[in-house]
């Protein structure tokens, strides 16, 4: 009788089991998801399995996987790691493979494999493994095919196969993916194009953040149960650039893991280490007596019943009632109110968006158009949310409103004296602080907390319960909720997965759930904003009774959810249409509203997405046409289509002085065209200190005699590049050194130069010091280590250069001369050059920064756009922030226009040891005292010094409020003009406003 193994892999969605013999053969195998419940499916699995094979013959078990280490205790067999578990399968099944790609549930790798001809076996020769942050890539795309109302079985596959244009969605990490992907909903971008364009960012998600430049050798197998997905596997072809037959999906891929500790189970059998199965009923009972975790949270207790939320339906016998129209229109819910004259709700609809806005308001619009048909006339039309703009066209909106102006309207209509609003959408969410009914202060939800809402639905989803039915009551009959800490969603995901696996109930699970989003709205929302006594909680999430006990458990206060809190945005939109129209009739105008009917089920609409090629930026632009009007484009950088497309009257007539200075940094540069009569090519990247050095170095190289040839600026490319390349968490400008690099690669170049700039010589009023950051020094050699540059077609010039003081200065160039094959002669003559030209730069920039400074008109909204110079002036890492700003009729000006050179922050500050950190505190205090300026700071994620600069420009600035842009490779659009128009709003509400708005974008 043929000896048979039992491989057991428990992963973190799903369990598998496989009965193998020693050749490899899988005799049945059984792949069930986990449900929340990995011991009862691990069980369930088992018998299927006994019910299709004879277990008897089995004589030894393994068992590998994230959850098996504590089941492997339970069953008394060996734990084996998963990756030698798979070398162990795919030496067996596929001995010429090289790689090994595995996505499951919530783990992915990548796995380097050789064939050991001495030992007959396949050797791991080196892996990679996601982090947290990356993790839940599988789960991730069931989550987005079920909010979606997709088959991820079959139909998310064929329809993203349909893609002729692959939408670009970020691929870092999930939670960032997942944001992009509903701003494109918003821009009305085509579903089988956002789907394509998930595969691809969860391909290059593979490639950039777990493989991190390893080399994929074919052939390469692709397995775990993402490699289902037949669109995943066209998008890793593409990434990986793969001819035929190169991606192989192996058959009963999904089980390798568990067929390899089968196999394991087998050679440790042949030693004599046989493990045998426990009976089903024995291990049946060990598996659910189940461990409980030490650390809870207290029991949750039922918070106050809400308010009534009353409809005041309109009388059928009089005349139509004249009512305004709110739409709110946010990635999960689209929601749809009428509002009468005293601003009470005559008709609502709460919507799932389904991934498709202008669907969800045209059913909206017809359902509430029927309830209220012949008894109502719409005078207004307000729209809010993230797809404001399209939806206005669309409906024939009159106003246009961000969200934290029309949930601070509609909160401070139900009660005047609300201090501060907790609002939690579904991907969204915003505090927001008022005082005598003014928005003085907001904050929003950084990428990395995104999708609280739609996080517990999911959560709810994977434990297998009914949120809307199921959730609050467990959750609030947990008599010890998990403690499951307060971190990004993703991480939460890995601490409920651990907890599942330790047993716990789903009572405590919930509970802790409860906990968890609230610790993580109050840690990284609010962040030590303060906190009124008068609180309301707005928004989807405020029906879930156990998220409102939580928050009133953690602030010890008592929550309201105010009448209607599902549908707040849209009563806030319909409330401001409202008064803005209300006013212009007062005012003589007519204001006739340009809403289009409640019936638009003729309206035609078509939306395609095209990537302009007419510049390196390479925008995604939308293009939408309603009936036959002229498009509308949402999504490009510059107003290329607005000749074409709507205009947009505020951008015209103000100067774009981030151009101008862009000129003066160039000065008469133009690129060499080819080689000319054999001058020596020096490539500069345009990367960091470009953005201020660009003169001295360009003069410095042209009076060697030699041509300088620049990286192209920063695009889609070279991003995807950077983040392929880059292999330490540094902050977003240092990490696209790497692309740059390797763009200078392809412009035929015989140098680049790379020195590491320590400091300046302008050391500034009362400082001894004026250095930069460590990360630019640095990067030079970070670069090197990474991508070989001794090995490349060009030499590389490295070295430190010390402007700061004169005797290093000379000897650092000396060392440049000599890798630049030029005597130290012209280097001082080169340097002279170069100076000259840097202080004709300055000089031009303070020369035209006076004369903008002195044509500002008081009342004209101005921002100075504060923060280091690569941050401001790289209009891919500031998301062309100037132009975003001249489009709400705001006047960006760089931070260098202001005279910072004439200030002195000594005072405050006497040992600045930063260059950027002193310009940056300098503007400060110009901008403090000079009421027609108002600042936006932008940041980067991870940025060291501004962890606390911005800190300092906070207390100099005082009361003056700010605007904080904390940017980098996943922000998004729509965040980012969201942010600067409830900015502006709120300036206008209340200038005397007294706090900082902040948040990643
Ligand atoms: S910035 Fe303008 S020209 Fe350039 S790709 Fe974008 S839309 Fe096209
Ligand atoms: S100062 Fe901040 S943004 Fe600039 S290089 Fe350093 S960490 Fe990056």
């Amino acid at each position: 009788m043929q000896e048979r193994f039992l491989g057991i892999d428990i992963g973190s969605t799903t369990v598998k089991v496989v009965l193998a013999d020693m050749d490899g053969q899988i005799v049945a195998h059984r792949y069930l998801r986990s449900n929340g419940q990995p011991r009862t499916m691990l069980i369930s699995a088992l018998r299927g399995l006994a019910a299709a094979a004879d277990m008897g013959r089995v004589t030894s078990v393994g068992l590998t996987g994230s959850g098996g280490e504590a089941i492997a205790s339970v069953i008394g067999c060996r734990h084996v790691n998963e990756l030698v578990a798979q070398t162990r399968a795919v030496g067996t099944r596929h001995p010429t493979a090289r790689t090994v790609i595995e996505i499951g549930g919530q783990d992915s790798k990548l796995l380097i494999l050789d064939w050991d001809a001495a030992v007959g076996r396949m050797r791991l020769v080196d892996f990679a493994m996601n982090s947290l942050c990356a993790a839940g890539t599988g789960s991730f795309l069931d989550q987005q095919a079920e909010r979606l109302g997709i088959d991820i079985e079959d139909a998310f596959a064929r329809i993203a196969l349909q893609s002729t244009s692959a939408a670009r969605i970020a691929g870092r990490c999930t939670v960032f993916a997942k944001s992009d992907m509903i701003h494109l909903q918003q821009k009305g971008t085509l579903l089988p194009d956002i789907l394509a364009g998930l595969c691809l960012a969860l391909a290059r998600n593979f490639t950039s953040v777990v493989a991190k430049g390893k080399v994929f050798t074919p052939p390469i197998l692709f397995q775990g149960g993402v490699a289902y997905n037949l669109a995943v596997v066209r998008a890793f072809e593409t990434v990986l650039g793969l001819g035929q037959g190169e991606l192989i999906v192996p058959a009963q891929h999904e089980v390798m893991a568990a067929l390899g500790a089968a196999l394991i189970a087998g050679d440790d059998a042949a030693f004599g280490r046989r493990i045998s199965l426990i009976g089903l009923d024995r291990l049946e009972h060990d598996l659910i007596v189940s461990q409980q975790s030490d650390r809870h949270m207290p029991a949750l207790r039922h918070p106050r019943p809400a308010r009534p939320a009353p409809i005041v339906a309109p009388a059928a016998d009089t005349a139509p009632t004249p009512v305004y129209l709110g739409i709110d229109v946010g990635s999960m819910s689209t929601n749809i109110v009428l509002i009468d004259a005293a601003g009470q709700v005559v008709a609502r609809r709460y919507m799932l968006t389904a991934g498709n806005p202008l669907d969800a308001v045209r059913r909206g619009l017809a359902e509430i158009g029927q309830e209220v048909s012949g008894r109502i006339a719409v005078i207004g039309v307000g729209t809010t949310g993230s797809g404001r703009h399209l939806t206005a066209d669309f409906v024939g909106g009159d106003i246009v409103r961000n969200e934290i102006a029309a949930q601070a309207r509609a909160a401070v209509a139900i009660d005047p004296t609300v201090e501060t609003i907790f609002e939690i959408g579904g991907q969204d969410s915003k505090y927001i602080r008022i005082n005598h009914g003014a928005v003085v202060d907001f904050a929003m939800n950084n990428a990395c907390a995104a999708g609280t809402g739609s996080f517990l639905e999911e959560q709810a989803d994977r434990l297998n319960i009914s949120i809307k039915h199921d959730f609050s009551r467990l959750a609030l009959a947990a008599e010890r909720p998990a403690c499951l800490g307060e971190r990004c969603t993703v991480f939460m995901e890995s601490d409920v997965v651990h907890h599942q696996q330790q047993g716990a109930s789903l009572e405590t699970l919930t509970g802790g759930l409860a906990y968890a989003v609230a610790q993580n709205y109050l840690n990284r929302v609010v962040n030590g904003r303060p906190i009124g006594e008068r609180i309301f909680f707005q928004g989807g999430v405020a029906w879930n009774s156990a998220t409102v006990s939580a928050f009133e458990s953690l602030t010890g206060r008592h929550i309201t959810v105010p009448p209607h809190h599902d549908v707040t945005g849209a009563i806030g939109a319909a409330l401001l249409a409202k008064e803005e129209l209300s006013e212009r009739r007062a005012q003589g105008d007519p204001a006739p509203t340009h809403f289009r009917g409640f019936d638009l089920t003729d309206l035609h609409y078509e939306t395609n997405t095209f990537e302009c090629r007419a510049c390196p930026n390479l925008c995604a632009v939308n293009k939408v046409v309603i009936a036959n009007e002229p498009p509308i484009f949402y999504g490009a950088l510059c107003d290329k289509f607005e000749d074409v497309g709507r205009r947009h009257p505020h951008a015209h007539g103000l100067p774009d002085l981030f151009a101008e200075r862009h000129r003066l940094l160039m000065g008469e540069y133009v690129a060499p065209e080819g080689r000319r009569n054999g001058r020596v090519r020096v490539g500069i990247p345009q990367m960091l200190l470009f953005y201020d050095m660009f003169p001295y170095w360009r003069a410095f190289i042209e009076s060697l005699g030699m041509d300088v040839v620049i990286s192209d600026a920063t695009n889609p490319t070279i991003v995807s590049r950077s983040l392929e390349h880059s292999t330490a968490e540094t902050c977003f400008p240092a990490k696209l050194a790497y692309g740059h690099i390797l763009n200078l690669l392809d412009k035929d170049v015989d140098l680049v130069l790379l020195p590491s700039v320590m400091n300046r010589d302008h050391i500034p009023h009362g400082q001894r010091e004026s250095n930069y950051c460590p990360y630019i020094p640095a990067i030079s050699y970070m670069v090197a280590a990474q991508i070989d540059l001794q090995k490349r077609p060009w030499r590389p010039v490295l070295g430190a250069l010390r402007f700061m003081d004169p005797r290093f200065k000379q000897f650092d160039l000396g060392q440049i001369a000599t890798q630049l094959g030029v005597s130290p002669k012209a280097i001082r003559g080169a340097d002279l050059a170069g100076a000259a030209a840097q202080e004709g730069f300055y000089a031009a920039v303070c020369e035209r920064g006076r004369a903008a400074l002195a044509h500002l008109r008081p009342g004209q909204p101005a921002a100075v756009i504060v923060g280091h110079p690569y941050n401001t002036h790289d209009l891919r890492v500031c998301q062309d922030l100037p132009f975003k700003l001249r489009k709400l009729g705001v006047l960006p000006i760089p931070i260098d226009y202001l005279p910072l050179d004439t200030v002195d922050i000594s005072a405050h500050f006497p040992e600045m040891y930063w260059r950027s950190g002193h310009d940056i505190l300098a503007a400060a205090t110009i901008i403090r005292d000079d009421p027609r300026l108002h600042a936006i700071y932008v940041t980067n994620f991870g940025c060291g010094p501004d962890s606390f600069l911005v800190s300092y420009f906070q207390k100099l600035l005082g009361a003056q409020p700010f605007l904080e842009l904390e940017l980098d490779e996943h922000s998004a659009d729509a965040g980012v003009i969201t942010r600067c128009e409830a900015f502006f709003d709120s300036l206008r509400m209340r200038p005397q406003a007294v706090s900082i708005a902040v948040g990643e974008v």
